[in-house]
């Protein structure tokens, strides 16, 4: 496994160094981070390359800032500040110290509601401002799609427009003021030209000279800034000379402030900035328009443009069809078509009043007719099936990141603005430019501003820089004949700045270089970036040089469904296996993070727990997926399994709720379990792990004689010393053993005879086996109540321990014991495959068991019987959902004293989609209003909690939602959870304040079903 490595190590200890950490230490109170693999976590952005920062910064106060800015610029080392890190063109990496104010800088620190200001830190996301300025009435218009992870910092460096920016233009078009720091510690607030006339001696200079270059470029302003609005590459100098269709200040006098917009932290740093905020538009509706051709839609965008719209958004054929294949969207994109449109684009109107926007619906559909086109409109008035097209819109930009193989779509040209007369010909040009150089692109987004993105597919490994700088040029020029702008929308960074030379001539390109070194006379910010820049092909910067290698490494698990290689031009990816990948597909597996950062956000989602808590980079999917990137391809040194890989999965609950929500399905929770296996090879493990993994095997020992081991939550002492010696924590209780277990029972016994014509078989596993048994027995009286012959499954015969329960060994992959865990899963599918063959289903109780049937299974080797097992398993409430759906089952039940029931989903439970038919089966039970919690993990993760140096962070992410809801709820509310981990973390959270205990979604179908026997007075 420790192969020697196979390229140079690019996070060496830098020496030099040393000196920059101790003084930042000294000096600031935030994390000083310089150690390889935290450089290494931001050593990337959402674009193709990758630059060793000198070291990291997370200040905790902006005093952390200004005493860092001190610290370097008396050593001369350039600063580079970063938010979510989600910029598509390299502006966020580079070598110099990232500052990283995501993590504490992100207050909200006033709104004015009379001159419709806020003003907020740089660190604010922009979900998180707008949640907060709903409740006034108000938001922040620039509606970016990385909402939930952009930060404003991030959106005004880079000149942010969102997919509404016809209607309320981009960041430049809605700061009012920044409050920004020099590099020279010189402080000042940043704002309308007439607010600051009593600047200070040296801003008043600043001032002075950034106006002497405005009056004297005015003739080459107008000569060489493009007029169109979605305009954000180089300065904003146009502020002197207004050019952009929509002017940045109403009179078109200079506000200081946009300048600084879009100058990618490359002339100051942003302390605070000063937004207009807009009211909330009441009412919404969405015309859905079809087209026989994506030449005809964008032909057709200028007229629809005149009609007022707040967006209109292109989704071509192959994002249709995407969306398509999918099964829970289909209905979604469905209900959008009329016949097989080749292209659709979403008009959306808005309005103070109900009517008003429905009325520019029929203005629409009157349009498409004089267009030439009856008939091609759909009507969209319903909030809920707006929301769930703009989805189906984002989804499709997912499922076409998540494409397999080295070739990837590759933003450089993603965002071109060309104006709406020449759409048509720009796509139908561009298409044929791709065909030239042997690939395709899709085409999606901002028609209504004449910026449509499009990522050809690229392999960076062999021979996509050359087809990027030749396409590049291609398309520039058709840009320059268009007079469009070549960077419309994401900046410059590195793949664009050397662009600016060729947009805006020789002349203000060196206009820029005298405002770059007028704000930053010792060249300190962002350097490389807007001006003096490197070549965008520079291959020393990619992430994926050529000649890019991976370790060796035998892996324990299959990955070889992401070890192929894909055609964009037949669309075709190779058979698994054959990508050429030295680690067998893991490291392919881990590369489709493509740092797009939207772990990062906190709505409903699970992903990811422990950064919720956290906020920190290491601790958030991305940051992983770096990690084990940097450690496979050798960069943080030859050994794989080391300790920063270790330490960075280490909060990794492994709830997968990257897995569901990544939207490249990175999959840490099984990335995870891979790695550990590599580490227990290398290093062992603890006894605590080593006792938890084989839990289910000395389960029946301890269960023979559950008064002694129930003693640790009795005996005083004994949690201290558990602590001590196991490292369990001793604020935790123990889930107590029981004798009555469920499978030592007769009467599961003697379910045996049913064995061959059993309709169910009910996997009963270790936890609800030795811990819960009444889950069990619920579901055994719950489902003969619905009529099924039900068979508990139990080893085979010719099991050499068929005595010992049967187990779908998570025990053993949460510790890495993947050949354990293998052992235990022969045993499961040697004793379901003849229930499965006959066309029984297998129903289980405890998701993260269950649902290791449907997911881990598949790639432990075990080919075609794992396949048809994980077709055939089902969570409980899957299988009565599915069989009340279709008519096929009706439980007796009657309504419950509680009226309401409150549902924690498990992670797991959400990842596979199995959280609706939970619903779906509680609201069968009469009277009963059944609500979701909207929380993340519960943190209790199996052992995750348990273990003593994990208490507090599992008792944080419990704390986020979870039991803030639960305390809520009134007295008489049920609360359900289905996972054994969740009722723990839920009992042990409100110990001391109301103890509620939480059931599983049987006990209750149970509860009700003994509620409908009492009334009928027929025993069940
Ligand atoms: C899938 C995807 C979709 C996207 N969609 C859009 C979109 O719809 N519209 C759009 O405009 N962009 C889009 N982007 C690009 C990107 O998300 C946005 O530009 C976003 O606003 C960047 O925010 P951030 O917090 O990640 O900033 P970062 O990437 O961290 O930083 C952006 C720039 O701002 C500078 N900066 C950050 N903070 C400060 C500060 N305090 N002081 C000075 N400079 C600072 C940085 O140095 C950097 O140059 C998309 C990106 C991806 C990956
Ligand atoms: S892990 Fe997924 S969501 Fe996070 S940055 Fe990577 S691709 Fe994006
Ligand atoms: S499995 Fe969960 S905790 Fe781990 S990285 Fe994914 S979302 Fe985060």
């Amino acid at each position: 496994m420790n192969a020697p490595t196979p390229q140079p190590l690019l996070f060496q200890p830098t020496r030099g160094n040393a000196d920059l950490a101790a003084r930042l230490r000294r000096a600031v109170a935030g994390m000083v981070m310089f150690d390889p693999a935290s450089r290494g976590r931001y050593a990337t952005d959402a674009s193709i390359y990758q630059v060793d920062p000198i070291g990291v910064l997370v200040p905790s106060s902006a005093a952390d800032v200004e005493a860092a800015l001190d610290v370097c610029r008396d050593l001369r080392v350039p600063v580079l500040p970063r938010g979510a890190g989600s910029s598509q063109c390299g502006q966020t990496v580079g070598a110099a110290l990232v500052i990283d104010h995501s993590k504490h800088l992100n207050r909200i620190v006033a709104l004015d509601k009379d001159a419709m200001t806020v003003m907020v830190e740089p660190g604010v996301v922009l979900d998180q401002l707008n949640a907060w300025l709903k409740p006034h009435g108000l938001w922040f218009p620039v509606d970016v799609s990385t909402s939930a992870q952009a930060t404003l910092g991030g959106m005004a460096g880079n000149n942010s427009c969102g997919s509404r920016s016809i209607a309320y233009g981009n960041m430049v078009h809605n700061v009012h003021a920044v409050d920004a720091l020099l590099s020279d510690g010189t402080q000042a607030r940043f704002g309308p030209a007439s607010e600051m006339q009593s600047a200070s001696p040296p801003v008043r200079r600043l001032l002075d000279g950034l106006e002497a270059i405005g009056a004297r470029e005015r003739d080459e302003i107008a000569l060489r800034v493009p007029t169109v609005m979605r305009r954000v590459g180089g300065y904003n100098i146009d502020v002197f000379n207004p050019q952009s269709e929509r002017p940045y200040t109403t009179n078109g006098s200079v506000n200081f402030a946009h300048l600084l917009v879009g100058s990618e932290g490359t002339l100051a740093w942003t302390r605070q900035l000063t937004l207009n905020v807009r009211p909330l538009p009441a009412h919404r509706a969405l015309g859905v328009v079809n087209f026989p051709s994506l030449y005809r839609a964008m032909q057709c965008t200028q007229n629809l443009v005149a009609l007022g719209p707040s967006a209109v958004e292109l989704v071509d054929r192959t994002m249709i069809e995407l969306s398509r294949a999918n099964p829970a969207f289909r209905p979604v994109i469905d209900a959008a078509l009329t016949g097989e449109p080749e292209a659709i684009l979403l008009v959306e109107f808005t309005g103070g009043d109900a009517d008003g926007p429905l009325r520019r619906l029929d203005d629409l559909v009157a349009l498409m007719g004089d267009l030439g086109l009856p008939g091609s409109v759909i009507r969209m008035s319903d909030a809920a099936a707006q929301k769930a097209l703009w989805d189906v819109r984002k989804a499709g930009l997912n499922i076409m990141m998540s494409l397999r193989g080295d070739g990837k779509p590759v933003s450089f040209i993603e965002d071109c603005a060309v104006p709406l007369a020449h759409l048509p010909d720009y796509v139908d040009r561009l298409t044929q430019i791709f065909r030239k150089h042997g690939t395709r692109g899709t085409w999606y987004a901002h028609a209504s501003v004449g910026t449509l993105h499009v990522r050809p597919i690229l392999d960076m490994r062999r021979d996509g820089a050359a087809k990027m700088r030749a396409i590049a040029e291609e398309a520039s020029a058709m840009v320059r004949e268009y007079k469009g702008a070549f960077s419309g929308e994401h900046g410059d960074g590195l793949v664009r700045s050397e662009w600016v030379a060729w947009q805006f001539g020789p002349r203000l390109t060196r206009a820029f270089e005298e405002i770059k070194d007028l704000f930053d006379p010792a060249g300190l910010m962002n350097p490389g970036k807007i001006v003096r820049a490197s070549r965008m092909d520079d291959a020393s910067l990619f992430r994926f040089p050529p000649g890019y290698r991976t370790l060796p490494i035998a892996t324990a698990l299959d990955w070889s469904a992401w070890n192929v290689q894909n055609d964009p031009l037949t669309d075709t990816v190779s058979p698994p296996g054959t990508g050429g990948d030295p680690a067998h597909g893991f490291a392919k597996a881990v590369e489709m993070c493509n740092n797009n950062g939207h772990c990062r956000k906190f709505d409903a989602g699970t992903m990811c727990p422990s950064y919720r808590v956290t906020r920190d980079e290491a601790h958030l999917t991305r940051g992983r997926a770096n990690t084990l990137r940097l450690a496979l391809s050798g960069q943080l040194g030859p050994d794989f399994a080391s300790q920063s890989v270790r330490d960075a999965l280490d909060l990794c609950v492994s709830c997968k709720g990257c897995r569901r929500d990544c939207p490249t399905g990175v999959d840490m929770a099984k990335m995870k379990i891979e790695f550990m296996h590599h580490w227990r090879q290398a290093h062992g493990l603890r006894l605590r792990e080593r006792m938890i993994a084989r839990l289910p095997h000395w389960a029946p020992r301890a269960a023979a004689v559950p008064w002694l081991s129930n003693l640790r939550d009795v005996i005083p002492g004994a949690k201290l010393l558990g602590e001590k010696c196991l490292g369990l924590a001793r604020q935790r209780t123990l889930p107590r053993w029981r004798r009555d277990t469920f499978l030592g029972n007769r009467s599961a016994a003697s379910d045996r005879q049913q064995e061959d014509e059993a309709d169910v078989v009910l996997f009963v596993d270790t936890f609800t086996n030795y811990f819960e048994p009444e889950n069990a027995r619920a579901a055994v009286a719950v489902l003969r109540a619905g009529g099924y012959r039900v068979h508990v499954a139990r080893a085979a015969a010719d099991d050499a321990q068929s005595n010992r329960p049967l187990c779908c060994g998570r025990t053993f992959l949460a510790a890495g014991m993947v050949d354990e865990a293998k052992h235990e899963a022969r045993r499961v599918v040697a004793a379901l495959a003849p229930h499965v063959a006959r066309g029984a289903a297998i129903v289980g109780l405890e998701p993260s068991c269950l649902l290791t049937l449907r997911d881990e299974f598949l790639v432990m080797g075990m080919g075609n019987a794992a396949l048809r097992l994980s077709e055939s398993s089902f969570l409980i409430e899957e299988f009565l959902a599915r069989e009340h759906r279709d008519g096929r089952l009706d439980l007796p039940l009657a309504p419950l004293p509680e009226s309401r029931a409150l549902l924690h989903g498990h992670c797991h439970q959400k990842a596979f989609d199995a959280l609706s038919p939970a619903l779906a089966v509680l609201r069968l039970v009469p009277g009963l209003d059944v609500q979701l919690i909207e929380s993340s993990c519960c943190g209790m993760a199996g052992s995750f909690g348990f273990e003593a140096a994990h208490y507090d962070v599992s008792m944080r992410m419990a704390e986020l939602s979870l039991l803030p809801a639960v305390r809520a709820a009134a007295a008489d509310t049920l609360i359900v959870a289905d996972g054994t981990s969740c009722r723990h973390q839920i009992d042990d959270g409100m110990r001391g304040a109301g103890r509620r205990q939480a059931l599983h979604v049987v006990r209750v179908l149970e509860r009700a079903l003994a509620a409908a026997a009492r009334s009928d007075g027929i025993p069940r």
